[in-house]
């Protein structure tokens, strides 16, 4: 018998994707998220004499299914892109996501994507009505999202935009199949290499916090050389590449912090060197590459083809009939259909291995006032064994093998 058949609810599973979903499913209202040890949302149950074991959370949860819930047919492939500068100049990449939110919202669908709560210092998913709400969901925030409200204050009777990491919208799917209101929803996610633990964010605000005050502001891309708030404004500011704008931009109530280079910054360098990503992101994420639930998929284009474009392109792939529709009615924006391999150049066809050195990463990282410093000395440690591996140890396995052919 399969495991997951005499699970009676969700209150075993560990280290799993955090995508809230369990707790929007649960009549009984008993499932709730918290932070684990290792800083990734986990699922618990408040109270387990309320549990009815109708099964429904572990029916909907994607990490305990080894298949996947989408019906992919035909995959088709774009380079994409607003052509309304002020929004292209504020989204991560084309600004795609925020174009697709508004015209469906302008459609009657209620939008439901991520925010920044600087109150909470969180990334969350909120629900938004017009475009104008909805402009807080533009720009890549680099944490795990903190799903359970926003999800349980989803109508299934209305129609919904959802926008997710994939693991977040595969279980999403699971939900509506599970409840047969797929029709109302349209599911958005983007090809994803992980998340970090929280604790990176919260030791990196504590850091920063000492030079700007109390933080009000922050977006993890920025095209300008000022950065801007996005409810603000910010177009009279001077641009910068895209190819540059993984800068972290912060405005605090003393004065604004712009990490300037990213090997400079003590977030993006832990982020990108994924050495404390979820244990899921390396050990059970089954969505790279063309693996997905939602009915569109997007992405930074950073290919050869578009590499003289400094204003943001997205790599845009629909997955079904509903998808391609949409993309199809898009307005005011340039949807030009590419290959796949130059749309999905440079993205993870496989997991990443979980490195050597995660482990110690963590405990520094779960160690009250312990320096970021000390785990970036790690990172750098790790990037050394990986070059090692790449330049010396692959050639000579390579020679060794090219050797004892010749000899046979
Ligand atoms: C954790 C993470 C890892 C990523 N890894 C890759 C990668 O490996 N390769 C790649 O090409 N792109 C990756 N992206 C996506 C990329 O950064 C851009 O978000 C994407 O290209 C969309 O650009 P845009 O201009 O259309 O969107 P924007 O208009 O800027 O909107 C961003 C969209 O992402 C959603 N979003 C923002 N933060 C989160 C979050 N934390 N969790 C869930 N949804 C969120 C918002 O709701 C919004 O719909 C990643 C994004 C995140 C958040
Ligand atoms: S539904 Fe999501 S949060 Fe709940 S157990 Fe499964 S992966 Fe974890
Ligand atoms: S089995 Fe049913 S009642 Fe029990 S926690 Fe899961 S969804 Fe809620
Ligand atoms: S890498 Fe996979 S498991 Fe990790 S957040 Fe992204 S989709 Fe989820």
């Amino acid at each position: 018998m399969e495991i997951i058949e005499t699970m009676k609810n969700i209150s075993s599973i560990e280290n799993c994707y955090g995508c809230g979903v369990c707790g929007a499913v649960c009549g009984k209202r008993i499932i709730k998220l918290r932070l684990n040890a290792d800083g990734f949302y986990e699922p618990f149950i408040t109270d387990q004499n309320i549990c009815s074991h109708c099964g429904l959370c572990v029916e909907c949860c994607a990490y305990v299914h080894q298949e996947r819930s989408g019906n992919q047919n035909e995959v088709k492939s774009y380079a994409a892109w607003s052509k309304q500068k002020e929004i292209r100049q504020k989204c991560s990449s084309g600004g795609i996501a925020y174009e697709l939110g508004k015209q469906l919202l302008e459609q009657g669908y209620k939008a439901c994507g991520v925010r920044y709560n600087v109150q909470m210092q969180r990334a969350e998913h909120f629900i938004a009505t017009t475009p104008q709400e909805y402009i807080q969901s533009i720009g890549s925030k680099y944490i795990q999202s903190y799903t359970l409200e926003a999800f349980q204050a989803i109508n299934r009777k209305e129609r919904y935009f959802v926008t997710g990491t994939p693991c977040q919208i595969d279980s999403f799917r699971r939900y509506i199949k599970k409840f047969s209101v797929e029709d109302h929803f349209v599911l958005l996610d983007f090809f994803c290499h992980g998340v970090p633990s929280i604790h990176v964010w919260t030791k990196y605000l504590k850091e920063i916090e000492k030079k700007t005050g109390k933080i009000q502001y922050v977006s993890w891309r920025n095209k300008t050389t000022e950065g801007f708030d996005v409810q603000n404004g910010g177009e009279d500011q001077k641009r910068i590449k895209w190819t540059e704008s993984y800068r972290i931009c912060i405005q605090g109530e003393r004065k604004g912090y712009i990490a300037e280079k990213v090997q400079k910054d003590h977030f993006y360098t832990l982020f990108l060197s994924n050495i404390c990503l979820g244990r899921a992101c390396y050990e059970k994420c089954k969505y790279k590459y063309l693996s997905s639930a939602a009915d569109i998929r997007i992405g930074d284009l950073w290919g050869k083809t578009y590499q003289e474009n400094e204003e943001g392109v997205n790599a845009l792939l629909t997955f079904t009939a509903k998808g391609q529709e949409i993309v199809a009615g898009l307005k005011n924006c340039v949807i030009d259909s590419q290959t796949l391999a130059v749309v999905t150049e440079g993205q993870l066809k496989k997991n990443l291995s979980t490195p050597l050195l995660r482990r110690k990463a963590m405990v520094l990282l779960k160690q009250e006032g312990t320096d970021l410093k000390k785990v970036i000395y790690l990172a750098n440690k790790w990037n050394q064994i990986k070059a090692i591996k790449y330049y010396v140890l692959h050639p000579f396995l390579m020679w060794c093998r090219i050797k004892r052919k010749m000899k046979q």
